[in-house]
């Protein structure tokens, strides 16, 4: 079976037609985008769903991060958390369970209509008893049976080896890794002295990944866990592996995109997202935050959209969203909805700063033209979230302005006055 990348090279594939289309792209440019690793389609052939595009002149995406913990597990809380993701506006699911039937529910997220990522090594763990007992052959028969139910792209922590942890050694930093896979695969290493077998055996894991034609995530094990680890040297020896690597897999005919960067200061964003961008050949940048302050618990998911509409304004293409319950309890559905709310908000900040048309886009101006008209259904209509607008209005709405300034509304001063003015 040929890649989607093969495809690509050959002419454009039917759901590389359906990608330009939601995009309003040229069909032909993005199949040749898809082809040099600068745009990825996660669509596994064996399960077919809807479709996006994620990476050089698409809309920014985000992705919603579900699943069980050890601590707390409720499939039907899942299904609905999922549910309530994708009728708030995500473009992806991303099924993270360690607790319970863990394949169970991957099959119940799996049979929702988007595409779907998982991190194979949490389920690996799982069936080990503990990271340390996890070996190659445990975590690639996992990988290959995620591959096979359809799960469209999966994080592998490629990039976590020897070279990295040698440089968490000699660089230390406060939290020495806050990843759950990175911590997985530095304790498998630390148990057989052996090097990390995604690593080692890069060449196994993209045949793998070449037979069901699933993209890699290459995660960022080693990503700062807080503002003070951010100029610590691990990340930037994992960005060299991971840029090897990305080549490496694009070479095989293998979508791939890079994750990074985690807790970074708010003015090192945009280095570290064009170090990443220049690393990897531009491959599409996959990112959790980045989380621009670690003071703000219960409001990291304002801290995420902050770091995520300057990252995506200097390049990042995929936003994960970070609920208001980030470092500190299993989400619920209204996290979730929260979180996706305020995804949806950074990833469209960003596209008005790096979208070819910016800020010119008609929605941005529609939307200033029904404010001057002081037309309320309009300004609804337009709105990324009519129902809290439409909530908010219907409080004390009283005639055609708002109780901000009710009877002293500069719109309606302005717009008298004007008006008359051109009467005259
Ligand atoms: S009342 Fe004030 S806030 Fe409301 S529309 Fe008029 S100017 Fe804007």
């Amino acid at each position: 079976m040929r890649t989607l990348i093969q495809d690509c090279v050959a002419g454009i594939p039917p759901v590389v037609e359906t990608a330009a289309r939601q995009e309003g792209l040229n069909p032909r440019d993005m199949a040749r985008a898809v082809a040099r690793g600068h745009v990825v389609i996660p669509a596994n052939p064996r399960r077919p769903h809807r479709i996006c595009a994620i990476g050089e002149d698409c809309r920014v995406k985000i992705n919603v991060n579900i699943g069980t913990s050890g601590d707390r597990c409720d499939p039907e809380l899942e299904r609905q958390k999922g549910m309530a993701a994708i009728a708030q506006g995500t473009d992806t699911l991303m099924d993270l369970s360690t607790g319970g039937d863990i394949r169970a529910i991957r099959e119940m997220i799996l049979s929702l209509d988007i595409p779907v990522g998982t991190v194979p090594i949490y389920e690996a763990v799982r069936k080990a008893g503990n990271a340390g007992d996890v070996d190659a052959d445990l975590l690639f028969s996992v990988i290959r049976e995620h591959c096979r139910d359809g799960v469209d792209f999966l994080t592998l922590h490629c990039g976590v080896n020897r070279e990295a942890l040698a440089a968490l050694h000699s660089d230390p930093r406060i939290l020495p890794v806050v990843s759950r896979g990175g911590a997985f695969h530095v304790a498998m290493m630390a148990h057989s002295g052996q090097e990390n077998p995604l690593f080692a055996e890069f060449d196994y894991l993209l045949e793998i990944l070449a037979e069901y034609d699933v993209v890699v995530s290459l995660g960022d094990g080693m990503r700062p866990g807080c503002l003070q680890d951010a100029d610590r040297h691990a990340k930037t020896v994992e960005y060299l592996n991971l840029g090897r690597l990305a080549q490496r897999a694009l070479s095989a005919g293998i979508q791939r995109m890079i994750e990074g960067p985690g807790h970074i200061p708010l003015d090192q964003v945009g280095y570290n997202i064009r170090v990443i961008k220049e690393l990897s050949n531009d491959a599409p940048l996959y990112l959790l935050g980045p989380l621009v302050t670690d003071i703000a618990p219960g409001y990291d998911h304002v801290v995420a959209t902050i770091g995520g509409a300057v990252a995506a304004m200097h390049g990042a293409d995929f936003l994960c969203m970070v609920s208001p319950s980030e470092h500190l309890s299993l989400p619920d559905v209204s996290d979730i909805i929260e979180g996706t709310r305020v995804a949806r908000v950074a990833a469209h900040v960003g596209d008005t700063a790096r979208k070819k048309e910016g800020y010119k886009m008609p929605r941005e101006r529609q939307m200033a033209e029904a404010r001057r008209n002081l037309d309320w259904a309009e300004q609804f209509r337009l709105s990324l979230f009519p129902d809290v607008a439409k909530k908010i209005h219907a409080r004390d709405s009283s005639g055609d302005t708002c109780s901000m300034c009710g009877d002293l509304c500069a719109v309606k001063m302005m717009r008298e006055l004007f008006e008359s003015g051109k009467k005259k």
